[in-house]
């Protein structure tokens, strides 16, 4: 069995074949300093922590992670707080910052024998059709090999070989651009408020996500290519207390940026997350929009029904999970999706539409934000919809 990609999806399919007696190795282009820091999700449901702890995965979480529960609203109507930890399913989240959950993975992966090679690039799947699937790699030093198994897994992201390699028309690619860009920035500063902060502006949105005592990540709605660095850091921080309304709710706590991206909120879908011996998951399969803090959840839940899957298959001979594998999935995935693009609809300006029809769609977005404050059933939808995968 041959594993694409050490981030979230890859590492709890490794550790779960492995322990269930599957022979695994796991493909990673990147090294492991760089796999070991790269700070993307923090927000992991009930359901992710539910997964790990079955499988003994769950101990630096327990350990460093928070549970975090409430999240505050601050729109040109005032602000609310919703405690979704008392709403609907009444789950919390756990703050648990990805490259940490990546680093507790591949610590376990390796202390139990696991096979990973890292500075090792997939450069394409070949023979997905038959039953001896190959992946054809190349090293750091630009050396060439090939790899084979039963199957190959795709977990490598929604730019790697897995993808790269479906023969044209074997899956179907929905696609869905959301037409709104976000400056990601990461600040060493303590968190400015005890709370997942959204504020809609009519700048443009503004977020505020814990990481850990002394990191905040921050979100800033920009123009669609605006480079990284384009903002110096005295604006960004003059644009977040604006559009956050610090003046009339509190300072942020300012610090120095650790690191800022440019992300254009998209989401596609891949339909089936299979061809034949190749399978896909996580961001491989699905990229979602990280309005609502899906992406690494539907990675964990995805790796865990596939290592189920295979094991069913390779060890027993019941093929029967694996022929349900994407079905199932795609329930999964449809669901974040839907709630995601709702998310993305209640916190920005539609793109777009000018004069009328945008103050129209304005006026939606309030009316939206309003049964959000006002209406317990639809809290109770948010809470289940925003905690659960
Ligand atoms: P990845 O984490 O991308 O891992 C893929 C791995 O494959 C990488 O290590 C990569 O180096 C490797 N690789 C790529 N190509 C190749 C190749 N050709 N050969 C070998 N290896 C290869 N999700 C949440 O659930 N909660 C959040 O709060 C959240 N916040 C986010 C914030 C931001 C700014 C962003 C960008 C994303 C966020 N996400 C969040 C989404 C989440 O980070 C991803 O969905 C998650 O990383 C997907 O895990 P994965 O294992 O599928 O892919």
């Amino acid at each position: 069995m041959v594993v694409l990609g050490a981030g979230p999806a890859g590492l709890v399919l490794g550790n779960l074949l492995l322990a269930g007696g599957v022979d695994c190795v796991v493909l990673e282009r990147a090294t492991a300093e760089q796999v070991k820091s790269r700070s993307r999700a923090g927000f992991l449901a009930a359901n992710t922590v539910r997964i790990l702890d079955r499988h003994g995965l769950a101990e630096g979480l327990h350990r460093r992670g928070r549970t975090h529960s409430t999240c505050e609203f601050r729109t040109e109507d005032g602000r609310f707080r919703l405690d979704y930890a008392t709403l609907g399913r009444r789950e919390p989240h756990t703050v648990h910052p990805q490259h940490e959950l990546v680093t507790d993975l591949l610590t376990h992966y390796l202390d139990a024998g696991g096979r990973l090679h890292f500075a090792t690039e997939a450069v394409a799947v070949h023979g997905a059709d038959g039953d001896r699937p190959s992946v054809t790699v190349r090293g750091a030093d630009g050396r060439t090999g090939t790899w084979q198994g039963r199957y190959v897994a795709g977990c490598d992201g929604r730019h790697g070989a897995a993808r790269r390699s479906l023969p044209p028309g074997s899956v179907r690619h929905h696609r869905l651009d959301h037409g709104v860009s976000w400056l990601a920035l990461l600040a060493e500063a303590p968190p400015s408020l005890d709370a997942v902060g959204y504020a809609v502006h009519e700048r443009g949105f503004a977020g505020h996500m814990a990481r850990t005592p002394e990191v905040t990540r921050y979100y800033l709605q920009c123009e669609r290519g605006t480079p990284p660095g384009a903002w110096s850091e005295d604006r960004i921080w003059d644009e977040l207390a604006l559009r956050m309304r610090a003046s009339d709710y509190g300072p942020l706590r300012r610090g120095p940026l650790l690191h800022r991206a440019a992300v254009d909120l998209e989401s596609d879908v891949l339909e089936p997350l299979r061809h034949g011996s190749l399978l896909l998951a996580g961001d491989a399969a699905s990229l979602i929009s990280p309005s609502a803090a899906k992406g690494a959840n539907l990675a964990v839940l995805e790796a865990e029904l596939l290592a189920r899957a295979l094991i069913d298959d390779l060890r027993h001979g019941s093929p029967d999970a694996l022929a349900d594998y994407s079905a199932r999935c795609l329930e999964h995935i449809w669901r974040a999706q839907e709630f995601s693009r709702w998310m993305v609809g209640l916190l920005h300006r539609v793109p777009g539409p000018a004069g009328d029809e945008a103050a129209f769609h304005d006026s939606l977005r309030r009316s939206r934000l309003a049964s959000l404050r006002t209406s317990r059933s639809c809290q109770d939808w948010f809470a289940e919809n925003y905690v659960g995968v």
